[in-house]
């Protein structure tokens, strides 16, 4: 075998973690439990994590053995090795990466918080940090759920004490939203997150590229809302395809043309569409094209009970309370001709892969990486690094079957189900949406066969159904991501029968979650099958193939012979359909992200300067320089010297009972600058003297400042999710979507800058400050 240079290195890294462990195995338990504080105090003396990680890792296999009775295998530390080395180790289902992490995790651990193992959902959170957690205090090193349990109360959990903890077990979502609640806060008592040190994600393709794409989103106060969205759903709905708009070769965009641009100006008698003046009205007609053409009722929405309910892509499920952003949710109600519901505003926002980003270190582990190996290059800087498995894998892969139809192709699967049943050996059938698992159900309820149906909406249940998928004459029907991280061990005689029959009925947006389903069987040497069962008409060979397939399906639907030989054009008719919209989706990601990056620089940007304010001991010095730059600005933008101009200023931002009498000659651009500079400073002093303490005027000059750049931000963050929504769409003109997007949401940056510097003013003098007989005050800002 021809080993690569790093690989060659973490084997010599591990051979040495192997003997050393037979040194600390030699150790009582608390000599062994020393060891935590003897490697602490080496990382206060200046050793890096790299230096200690022979160390460290011995001294947690030799805990994970006495604790859990479980010896890490060799494998396992090569894997954890990798994980120190900006690796995602790819290790198959079964090979134990719960268990490997313990190692990383430990190592990181050390150095308190700020450390996180990240898992698909939150049953698999809690769980790994209750069981995986007794090794790392037993190590005497604290670790937390970072996310309430199924049933619990969200609102229930001690933010203070998990992310105070060295270690916390978490979900994507569960960190991203406390990330952003954490910048919403008012002061640094209720900011709670130390950092971000450490990341190891857990089924790390399933958070670095399934879930990519979904931002998180914090929604708050309500937008005015709009009445354009019937016009311009009644407008969209007159154009026509080809003439008036076009569909992107892979039909997951649209724009208009040219022509259609004008059409629309004639209906609306209006010029300049594309201009600033009709910017609301223009994204109203994208979002109403965009719902009129690409969303397709049933598919990506159902309309129940008078209200959208969106579809998940990858399983059918429907998505209860979520909605769409920036306008789109209400543009599908308008398209069905629902009642429009009212629209909220952004607050916070943020992508995974900002979120991830933002690690000063990151690891992953998944059973299946390789084939996406160049985008977590590309996107996160991670290499992917194989392990092999402990013990030969000898599960038998079979090649597709390909039919025309997709009932022809359900009754073979159906009988392929039926034969292994009557031997007694386990099948597990996963389907791609859950109205096919229901279908799949329906048919085996027919043939009188019993069997499982993972419909559950707790992932503790799916869980339990499917860690018993491999009992024996087991029948289990799930859709393609239920369960994951769950181990489905072969009950005793199911090896004789074969081991676990993996059965898909379709294959999924791409091979790496088909591998996924496969990995299902096979785990640790045992035996398996995995067979998948294809048509022309499954979702992914519709959506994504050339014409003549569906003139082929069409002619050929009612036909006797159904199956089709996988030779000729048939061959690679599936591949091909999976990877051009592996191709589209990728592309997307490589959207989001680069629109993220634009979003990021600002955010963190705003964030960095909240923290400042919220930690500041005076802030005088601040209130000064932004007295300064407003003044600065106000002349910068009024060039001509206008008596009105100035007056008008003055009374809207500084002072309402100013006299017009007691402005003076201000002829020189400079004298202006100066006059209006001392005439805030007088007025800031003036409040100042309403509140004589001194933490009381910082106190009230903290909570005025940050107020002032909350509001602007939140505006902020509106306009660029609805400005994304818009460039995406503004291609026509032979523009770079990105780049325009760039520019504009650099220029409305500096405008917001400077709106929250005048807001601050404004905060400060335009306040009212109430005493309440307990001396506390009330601040009421206009
Ligand atoms: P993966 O996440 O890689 O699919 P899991 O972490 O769920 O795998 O582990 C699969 C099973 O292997 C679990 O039952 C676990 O207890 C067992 N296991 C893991 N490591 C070891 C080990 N070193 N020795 C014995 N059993 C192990
Ligand atoms: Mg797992």
């Amino acid at each position: 075998m021809k080993l690569s240079l790093s690989s060659r290195r973490y084997r010599r890294i591990t051979k040495r973690i192997i003997k050393r462990r037979e040194y600390f195995a030699t150790l009582s338990d608390t000599n062994l439990q020393a060891q935590t504080g003897k490697l602490r105090a080496q990382i206060n003396s200046g050793s890096t994590l790299k230096d200690i990680m022979v160390d460290a890792y011995a001294v947690v296999c030799v805990a994970d053995e006495r604790v859990l009775g479980l010896a890490p295998f060799d494998n396992q530390i090569l894997g954890a090795v990798a994980m120190e080395f900006n690796n995602i180790v790819e290790m198959k289902t079964g090979e134990g990466k719960t268990l490997t992490a313990t190692m990383p995790m430990y190592l990181h651990g050390l150095t308190g918080p700020g450390n996180f193992l990240i898992t698909a959902n939150s049953y698999l959170a809690n769980r790994d940090a209750e069981q995986m957690g007794r090794v790392y205090r037993w190590l005497g090193l604290t670790v937390m759920p970072g996310v309430a349990a199924e049933g619990q109360d969200d609102n229930q959990r001690d933010r203070q004490a998990i992310y105070a903890a060295d270690i916390v077990y978490t979900t994507n979502s569960g960190l991203g939203f406390d990330y952003l609640f954490d910048n919403l806060a008012a002061n640094p008592t209720e900011q709670f997150l130390h950092g971000f040190s450490f990341a190891l994600l857990d089924e790390a393709d399933a958070v670095l590229l399934d879930t990519a794409s979904t931002p998180l989103i914090i929604s708050g106060a309500p937008r005015v809302q709009s009445n354009l969205y019937g016009m311009a759903d009644q407008m969209v709905k007159l154009l026509d395809e080809d003439r008036d708009y076009e569909r992107s070769e892979d039909t997951k965009n649209v724009w208009f043309t040219a022509d259609g641009i004008q059409r629309m100006e004639r209906f609306f008698g209006i010029t300049g569409l594309l201009g600033e003046h009709y910017a609301d009205l223009y994204r109203h007609l994208v979002l109403a094209l965009r719902a009129n053409v690409l969303l397709v009722r049933n598919r990506n929405y159902v309309v129940e009970n008078g209200e959208i309910i969106l579809l998940d892509r990858a399983n059918g499920r429907q998505l209860q309370g979520m909605k769409m952003q920036a306008g789109m949710h209400q543009a599908v109600e308008a398209k069905e001709h629902l009642h429009i519901t009212q629209e909220q505003r952004s607050m916070a926002s943020i992508t995974y892969q900002s979120l991830f980003r933002m690690f000063h270190q990151l690891a992953g582990m998944t059973g299946t990486a390789k084939t996406d190996a160049d985008e977590f290059l590309e996107t996160y800087r991670l290499a992917v690094y194989t392990v092999p498995t402990h013990k030969p894998m000898i599960r038998d892969d079979l090649p597709d079957k390909l039919y025309v139809t997709n009932t022809a192709k359900l009754m073979a699967a159906l009988d392929v189900v039926k034969r292994a049943h009557a031997n007694q050996r386990p099948v597990l059938v996963e389907t791609g949406s859950l109205s096919l698992s229901n279908l799949f159900s329906r048919l085996l309820l027919r043939e009188g066969i019993p069997h499982n149906l993972l419909n559950a909406r707790s992932a503790a249940k799916e869980a339990k159904i499917v860690a018993e998928a491999g009992n024996m004459g087991a029948v289990t029907v799930a859709t393609s991501m239920a369960g994951r991280g769950t181990d489905i061990r072969l009950a005793d005689g199911v090896v004789e029968k074969g081991g676990l029959l993996v059965l898909g009925t379709e294959r999924m947006d791409n091979p790496r979650i088909d591998n996924q389903l496969r990995g299902r069987a096979g785990r640790q040497g045992d035996p398996g099958t995995s067979i998948f069962f294809t048509s022309l008409e499954d979702t992914v060979v519709q959506e994504n193939s050339p014409r003549w397939v569906a003139k082929y399906r069409e002619r050929h639907a009612s036909r006797r012979q159904q199956q089709l030989r996988l030779r000729g054009r048939f061959k690679g008719v599936v591949n091909a359909a999976q990877k051009r919209l592996m191709v589209s989706q990728r592309a997307s990601r490589f959207q989001t992200l680069q629109y993220g990056e634009v979003f990021r620089i600002q955010r963190e940007s705003i964030y960095r300067t909240r923290n400042r304010v919220m930690n500041s001991q005076n802030l005088d010095a601040s209130v000064q320089r932004v007295i300064h730059n407003v003044a600065a600005d106000y002349v910068q933008q009024h060039p001509q010297y206008q008596e009105a101009d100035i007056l008008d200023f003055i009374y809207q931002n500084v002072d309402s009972d100013f006299l017009p009498s007691a402005l003076p000659q201000l002829g020189r651009p400079q004298e202006r600058v100066v006059y209006l500079e001392q005439l805030i400073k007088d007025r800031i002093q003036r409040k100042r003297q309403q509140l004589p303490a001194n933490d009381q005027w910082q106190y009230f000059q903290r909570v005025a400042i940050l107020k002032a750049i909350d509001n602007a931000w939140i505006d902020q963050v509106d306009n660029l999710e609805s400005l994304q929504a818009i460039t995406n769409n503004r291609s026509l003109a032979q523009h770079n979507p990105i780049y325009e997007y760039q520019m504009e949401s650099q220029r409305s940056y500096g405008v917001m800058r400077g709106k929250v510097k005048l807001n601050i003013v404004r905060n400060l003098l335009q306040s009212v400050l109430v005493m309440k007989p307990d001396g506390s005050i009330d601040l009421q800002f206009a």
